[in-house]
């Protein structure tokens, strides 16, 4: 490995100096500190490529909720204009899709809340097949709830739409991400992101319309007639 070789890019970030990146708590790109940086220098066996790794401990400064970051580049990544490489970083726990559950979802029921939470989770940890089967139970166990009527789930879909708890563009969407098709119950298709976060979308909006706004309305209601 050449010995000029950290001073020959403005690689990673030192200790105490703050990076941009997504918090799992506060669920969007915030500073960090960096507390802690391990840097580890290596080379391909020719020696032709030579490659580090930056180990980080970082630390939300909003909600200070530490987590890991790892930042990986190689001298076949550096752009010689900026004088810098392309980056690949890794994050720990994973922040793909990182959403936090809706407000007030202690107002969902028990059979339904634990089908949403497990699907946030899949949602996080990057299982799109089981994030797409979650999204579909929320939606069946919606539809069951509100006695929604159909021979499929497409048509229980589209009975949302007259009962009020969906428009006819969000219906038009779950059916265009083929979340709620057959195919994606018996084959167990891997959806793309894309049509996850919509799906998602979709469904704690019923969440929402169903359960979390009629219980706030209650509430409401009982406090304005004491
Ligand atoms: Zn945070």
């Amino acid at each position: 490995m050449s010995d000029d070789w950290d001073l020959s890019y403005n690689h990673g970030t030192h200790e105490g100096e703050d990076v941009r990146c997504p918090c799992p708590d506060c669920g969007r790109d915030t500073y960090h500190t960096v507390l802690t940086n391990v840097v580890q220098l290596g080379s391909s066996e020719s020696r032709s490529m030579q490659f580090w790794d930056d180990y980080q401990v970082v630390e939300c400064k909003g909600c200070k909720r530490c987590s890991f970051r790892k930042v990986y580049a190689d001298s076949e990544s550096v752009d010689l204009s900026r004088g810098e490489a392309d980056e690949t970083i890794e994050h720990y726990p994973q922040r793909i899709n990182n959403r936090r559950a809706i407000p007030d979802a202690h107002l969902i029921p028990a059979e339904v809340l634990p089908i949403y939470e497990e699907t946030l989770a899949a949602l996080r940890s990057n299982l799109p097949i089981l994030a797409g089967i979650g999204v579909r139970a929320i939606v069946e166990a919606v539809c069951k709830h509100v006695s929604a009527t159909g021979r499929t789930l497409e048509s229980r879909i589209d009975d949302l739409v007259p009962k009020g708890f969906l428009t006819s563009d969000g219906a038009r969407v779950l059916h265009a991400t083929r979340l709620m098709g057959n195919v994606a119950a018996h084959e167990m298709l891997a959806h793309t992101n894309d049509d996850l976060i919509k799906g998602i979308e979709i469904a704690e909006h019923l969440l929402r319309t169903v359960y979390v706004i009629p219980a706030i309305a209650d509430g409401l209601s009982r406090r304005s007639s004491t």
